[in-house]
């Protein structure tokens, strides 16, 4: 989609600090980390929100989560893990209408948020 942020970062258009690139996924370090360890991995494909997600997007939102686990241990959260956040709309606050899985780590994260 021409007019989207994470769309943009995924076509080299608008700089990101890239950690991982095929076919299907995009991850790179969120600009305003909220942990010592906090990247966003995002399909290729232009999808709003959670709420617009489709049984056919079932295996590649899994393979979200699969790969924001994977880059989480690489980072070295394995032990400890983090935690995976979907923002969805309003009241879940999200800003960058673009699906995009939060992965944090490296601290302890407080529960629940406010
Ligand atoms: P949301 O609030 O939609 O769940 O999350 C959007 C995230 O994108 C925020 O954590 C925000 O810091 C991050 N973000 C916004 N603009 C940019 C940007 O230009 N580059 C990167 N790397 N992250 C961004
Ligand atoms: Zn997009």
């Amino acid at each position: 989609m021409s007019d989207c942020l994470f769309c943009k970062i995924i076509a080299g258009e608008i700089p990101g600090k890239k950690i991982y690139e095929d076919d299907e996924i995009y991850a790179f370090h969120d600009i305003s980390p909220q942990a010592p360890v906090h990247f966003l991995v995002v399909p290729k494909k232009h999808i709003p929100t959670l709420m617009d997600a489709s049984l056919d997007d079932a295996a590649l939102l899994g393979r979200l989560v699969h790969k924001g686990q994977e880059l989480l241990a690489s980072l070295g959260c394995a032990q400890k893990g983090g935690r995976f956040v979907f923002n969805c709309k309003e009241d879940g606050m999200q800003t960058v209408p673009h699906i995009h899985l939060h992965v944090l780590g490296g601290r302890t994260l407080l529960w629940p948020p406010g």
